[in-house]
């Protein structure tokens, strides 16, 4: 694969390709932008069906993280690093301490977290190799699971597109149908129930949807009626490209607000098809920026009060957002591309006069 020419090598600074074959690592750390500051992303672990496939994904993820700790205001450039392998199967103490090696030779200019298929316990491993590594455990140093702090910045989104489409920012009495109520969905419940709105939540887990149902009377409905429910909000907490051709006709809703990755399958298109339709969107990357914020604040020994408050900004942020689409009569996907691409060219004329940025 020609890797300099990459279609989705959007002018990425290294990318390096890790090898050990004693305990079968192969990894590959992609660091896209570090004019911000150290190129932060997690660290997926997945059976990629072929080479090609992994650099794809790292070169598209890691250009993601750069868009995503612009717009959230954080000294951090964008990275992410992949294993290839299956996390049940492949991993051991010997492939995690081996890539926390890989990770150490790069001094730094990129910062190692969890992702898919890797957990806090990882991330526990790799610190025994580098210092590059956020999200550890509490027990181990770290600030722990950051899914309270997404969820927290996913709800100050949800006012701030209430705000923008109903003129309050209160959701008190709004509907809000939740896709899927796992680490971010549960607690994104329970701020909205806090907060006096109602929710409609789906899930393939039985169970959680059966304990929050108890606990804050929300309603169940079924994975494929949860796009059909009339609603004031949709939040999506489930997986990606759920903003479809099949999907965005069925929505009964004027925003969409939820802590995804990856929510349009097509962004160009699908976001256009939304704007057309009346329907606000939160950029994914925006609103779900809290769990970077909280390992950004890790990374300077900042409590987890700090992060709260930090993810709260998500509220501004996307004010911003919505105002400069609607200026522009733009995408609000588009919008958000245009605020990240502005902070890094207006910091990058700075960097001839310091070190670089401080990230702790
Ligand atoms: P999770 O795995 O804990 O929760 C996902 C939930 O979705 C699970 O309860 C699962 O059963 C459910 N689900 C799976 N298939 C479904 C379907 N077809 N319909 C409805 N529900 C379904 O993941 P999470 O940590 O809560 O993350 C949710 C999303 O938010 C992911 O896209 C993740 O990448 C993104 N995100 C998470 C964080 C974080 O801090 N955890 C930060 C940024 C972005």
């Amino acid at each position: 694969m020609p890797v300099f020419s990459h279609a989705e090598n959007y002018n990425h600074e290294q990318v390096v390709f890790c090898r050990d074959d004693e305990s079968g690592l192969k990894a590959i750390i992609a660091i896209h932008d570090t004019t911000l500051g150290p190129a932060l992303g997690g660290c997926r672990f997945y059976p990629y069906p072929s080479e090609a496939d992994a650099l794809r994904d790292v070169l598209r993820l890691s250009r993601g993280m750069t868009y995503k700790a612009a717009c959230a205001g954080l000294n951090l450039g964008g990275g992410k690093a992949v294993i290839i392998g299956n996390p049940r199967e492949d991993k051991s103490e010997a492939l995690l301490r081996s890539f926390g090696k890989f990770v150490n030779s790069l001094g730094g200019r990129y910062i190692t977290a969890e992702d898919s298929g890797t957990a806090v316990s990882d991330m526990d491993f790799i610190s025994m190799e580098t210092d590059h590594v956020c999200g550890v455990s509490m027990f181990a140093g770290g600030s722990g699971d950051p899914s309270p702090v997404t969820a927290w910045g996913v709800f100050h989104g949800i006012r701030a597109a209430c705000d923008e489409v109903f003129g309050t920012a209160d959701v008190a009495g709004r509907k809000v149908a939740i896709q899927g109520v796992g680490n971010v969905g549960v607690h994104l419940v329970k701020y909205l129930h806090d907060a006096g709105a109602t929710t409609v939540i789906a899930d393939v887990d039985d169970a959680r949807l059966k304990q929050l149902s108890d606990e804050h009377g929300s309603e169940v409905v079924g994975v494929d009626d949860i796009y059909g429910v009339q609603a004031d909000v949709f939040a999506p907490c489930a997986m990606g490209a759920i903003l479809n051709d099949t999907t965005i006709p069925q929505l009964k809703v004027p925003i969409i607000a939820g802590g995804s990755n990856n929510q349009l399958e097509n962004m160009p298109r699908h976001g256009a098809m939304l704007r057309e339709r009346e329907i606000l969107y939160a950029p994914d990357y925006v609103i779900n920026a809290g769990g970077l914020i909280n390992v950004y604040a890790e990374l300077r020994d900042a409590p987890r009060e700090k992060a709260l408050r930090d993810a709260e900004n998500i509220y501004v942020t996307l004010r911003e957002i919505f105002a400069l689409a609607s200026d522009r009569a733009i995408t609000t996907a588009e919008a958000s591309n245009l605020v990240a691409e502005a902070r890094i060219q207006s910091i990058s004329s700075l960097s001839s006069f310091h070190q670089g940025p401080r990230t702790r």
